[in-house]
């Protein structure tokens, strides 16, 4: 890099573009099994209550859209039929309170995510139920993150002021691409000037300091100019944080994919000069970059706490705010609490006739071992501070970082050899060149990869 902006070449990135994770968990959610229930579920929780100083966290999945997005890789039901709501909303209402029951000393939140789907699918009078279902059990904490995804193509001014009198405080938003070509192979046709709206007003209603866009390089149909166009237009609109994720193509886990024509898709290298053309399209414009694929203003929250080495992961990205225990709720969610991970019921009618036949809704998890949390942790600290401390690895888990990851450590010598990661007496550090492969540096330390089945495809490509 030079003066902050990235040069790396494509012929380098090229060359270690292959399969892998993003690391949202550890282990990733494709080890997730039915051996784990909901009896587990519920020691589990047993355990977060004897912590009831430490705070929690809460995601709460709202699956409905009105249509599918022919890229999407979301849980989502796609439904005109808006009265599915309100059933949806009686049954997180049931779940809720049963697991606040098992949390009897534990209620506060630190952080509250409501995802999807599209949450504005639900009215903003169906928004104000779910809110009193959820604060009815559990009470927010000072200076608690409220954040939720709003799409602009559905969301009405009435939606933000209700959010905003709530105490709703971040808001995320995505944006494809604002080319009508790219829109039509996508199947999602939102403009800028319905983009801008939703944002100028929610800055007007509380949420100040905490707009976030989402952005999707390698979308079908996108060119180099295209694109371009589309990252000055979210440039000038001024977010305090941006996320720029590759468009994972994976119609093995997402049939609405197979509808996309691969003729369509960019070629690997174009998609290459689209990645780096976001990341240093964003360093002009004042933003420091975040972890591997998020941006913030220099005053944001997330930029200060990735100067001080203590930027943390999660389901929903990089935050500042880790919680000992996050609460997944509503179909499809994940909560990540200190035995493991736990996953609800994917479809919607097994998770509500879980719920009726009196349960907790698991479908399946996995609990983790000691060895599972040190590369966790590991693996967190290359994604997020791009360095490992050995002296801390020695403190928290009582092993020598060097003769624990030996074969890990083995196995970075290419990334080594390229300069994108180096080592002292010290620590492990990713360089600023190899910032744009940390995944790569990531995978060495983690014991499941190896075990994957090569011929079949798992996870989208690292770059
Ligand atoms: S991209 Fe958003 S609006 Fe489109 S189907 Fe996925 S979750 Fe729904």
């Amino acid at each position: 890099m030079s003066e902050g902006r990235y040069t790396l070449d494509i012929e380098t990135l090229q060359k270690f573009d292959r399969p892998g994770p993003r690391y949202t968990s550890y282990p990733t959610a494709v080890e997730f099994h039915d051996g784990v229930g909901d009896e587990d579920y519920e020691k589990a929780l047993a355990e977060v209550n004897e912590s009831p100083q430490d705070s929690l966290a809460a995601y709460i999945h709202l699956p409905f859209c009105e249509e599918r997005c022919t890229f999407c890789g979301c849980h989502v039901i796609a439904t005109q039929h808006r009265e599915v709501a309100d059933k949806y909303l009686d049954y997180l209402d049931i779940e809720i309170g049963r697991v606040a029951e098992l949390l009897p000393d534990r209620r506060g939140l630190a952080q509250v995510h409501l995802g999807g789907g599209t949450p504005t699918y639900l009215t903003p009078s169906q928004l104000e139920r779910l809110w009193k279902t959820l604060t009815s059990r559990f009470h927010l904490l000072d200076g608690a993150e409220v954040a939720i995804e709003v799409d602009p193509r559905v969301t009405k001014l009435e939606h933000l002021d209700t959010l905003g009198s709530l105490g709703f405080n971040r808001l995320s938003m995505g944006v494809q691409d604002f080319t009508e070509d790219v829109q039509d192979a996508i199947g999602r046709h939102q403009s800028y000037e319905q983009t801008q709206r939703v944002l100028e007003h929610a800055r007007k209603v509380g949420f100040h300091e905490g707009i976030n866009i989402d952005l999707v390089y390698g979308l079908p149909r996108q060119t180099e100019e295209t694109f371009l166009d589309g990252l000055s237009k979210v440039a000038s609109l001024r977010p305090d944080r941006l996320a720029v994720y590759s468009f994972a193509y994976v119609p093995w886990i997402r049939g609405n994919q197979r509808k996309i024509d691969t003729d369509d898709l960019p070629s690997a290298d174009l998609k290459l000069r689209l990645y780096l053309a976001a990341l240093n399209h964003f360093i002009d414009h004042g933003y420091d970059p975040i972890g591997m694929d998020h941006f913030a203003l220099p005053d944001d929250e997330l930029a200060v706490a990735q100067r001080e080495g203590r930027l943390a992961r999660n389901f929903m990205g990089y935050t500042v705010k880790p919680a000992k225990a996050n609460l997944g709720f509503g179909v499809s969610s994940i909560g990540d609490i200190p035995a493991g991970y736990f996953q609800n019921m994917k479809k919607l009618s097994t998770y509500y006739e879980r719920i009726d036949q009196g349960g907790l809704p698991i479908e399946k998890g996995f609990l983790l071992s000691d060895d599972d949390r040190l590369r966790r942790w590991v693996i967190t600290q290359v994604m997020c501070n791009f360095q490992v401390k050995k002296a801390e690895v020695q403190e928290r888990f009582g092993v020598d970082f060097d003769s624990y990851f030996a074969d890990a450590l083995a196995a970075l010598a290419e990334l080594e050899g390229a300069g994108f990661v180096s080592r002292d007496e010290d620590a492990l550090r990713i360089t600023d060149a190899g910032k744009l492969l940390v995944r790569n540096a990531a995978m060495v330390f983690d014991a499941y990869m190896g075990k994957k089945d090569k011929s079949k495809p798992v996870f989208s490509r690292t770059v």
